[in-house]
């Protein structure tokens, strides 16, 4: 069989960390690599390994102003600019080290260069599990991200003539890539996120559709606080599909964060493994070519465990424990902090049920009243 999978991966990247006290970390993705080789029987016709190699730095200009890359370039080398504090650097969120340039412009080359693999035929999926960092502004850094690495990548393709949809399922709203493609119609953008009213970046309302030519092609979806699998799930089949099948993309970027989990203590949504990989196996079903990023998530063993379950959704390779057989229920091995890979499901009950419910039906609604006519749907 004919290797369609490309993994983006150095242990080099893996390694690297802003801080050793912040929450972002890299070390996730071998974390993920581990359980890959425990949980798969992976062969090398199944899939092949990619290192991320540095962005050309051209592109970044697709998107990012040159002053701010400017900055950025003098963080990086350890000289300090007062203009910095206004670009969002220097604070506990997005630290000032030595590096920090090479270490954006390499995590943008492994989203471009999936992007590219993907275009040009070598594979029909793509996962880098240290990429969609999609909360950085044309000339501000945000939420971790200094370079907004889906941005640049989807104004490349787009350069290059194809249509892109972007579909980010991160638990924070993708505020960067939506403003990067606001007032255009060649790229869909649909966030799936909690709402404003509890997390940051406080953006991300039903109401932001785009505008101009971009009006219908942004869309957002925001949960209540304490939405489970079920109410995340009824609003991503209501409005995800009919909109894909639309618009009909060359290739999906989907930002797969793992921070909608339970467990990620940076917010507030409560799905479960059994929620998330049903998603992203239906963003796999409804693209043509994709980009999986991995995007956020806090819990660092938690996250690992979700993109390893969610490898059988990208790939459709079968997942047991070498260990001790068929994945089952049983608590074991040095994930047992995260406890086994699969979950039991969880059921908001109740009148959070009830709240969580009648706030996505309405966001629903909305957007099959305001966005779907703009489509013809
Ligand atoms: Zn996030």
């Amino acid at each position: 069989m004919e290797s369609r999978t490309i993994l983006i991966y150095s242990d080099e990247l893996a390694c690297a960390e802003y801080s050793a006290a912040h929450p972002f970390k890299p070390l996730r993705a071998k974390i993920f690599m581990e359980l890959l080789h425990r949980y798969y029987n992976l062969q090398e016709d199944h899939f092949r390994i990619m290192r991320p190699e540095p962005l050309d730095e051209e592109i970044l200009y697709l998107f990012h102003s040159r002053p701010y890359i400017e900055l950025l370039k003098k963080a990086g080398r350890g000289e300090f600019d007062p203009e910095m504090f206004r670009a969002g650097l220097g604070n506990d969120e997005n630290p000032v080290f030595k590096g920090m340039f090479d270490l954006a412009l390499t995590i943008a080359g492994g989203t471009h260069g999936g992007a590219m693999a993907l275009v040009q035929g070598e594979a029909d999926t793509v996962f880098d599990p240290i990429s969609g960092l999609h909360h950085a502004k044309r000339d501000q850094a945000s939420g971790f991200c200094y370079v907004n690495d889906v941005a640049c990548a989807i104004a490349d393709l787009v350069r290059k003539g194809f249509r892109v949809a972007s579909v980010d399922i991160d638990v924070h709203h993708g505020d960067g890539v939506q403003e990067a493609f606001y007032a255009t119609d060649r790229v869909l953008t649909i966030s799936l996120h909690e709402s404003a009213a509890t997390l940051f970046p406080g953006t991300g309302f039903e109401t932001e559709i785009g505008v101009g030519a971009g009006r219908g092609y942004n869309v957002n979806v925001p949960f209540r606080a304490g939405a489970d699998d079920e109410v995340y799930l009824s609003a991503f089949e209501a409005v995800v599909p009919p909109l894909l099948d639309r618009f009909r993309p060359d290739i999906v970027f989907a930002e797969i964060g793992a921070d909608s989990h339970r467990e990620d203590h940076l917010a507030n949504l409560n799905l479960t493994s059994n929620g998330y990989t049903r998603v992203v196996s239906r963003i796999k079903a409804l693209s043509p070519l994709m980009l999986a990023m991995g995007g956020g998530g806090y819990n660092v063993y938690r996250t690992a465990a979700l993109w390893a379950a969610a490898w059988s959704a990208l790939t459709g390779m079968r997942m047991e424990d070498k260990f001790t057989g068929l994945v089952g229920g049983m608590m074991y091995g040095p994930e047992a902090k995260a406890g086994s890979i699969e979950e039991a499901p969880f059921v908001l009950q109740g009148q959070e049920k009830e709240l969580c419910a009648n706030e996505a039906a309405r966001v629903v609604r909305y957007i099959r009243e305001t966005v779907f006519p703009i489509h013809a749907i």
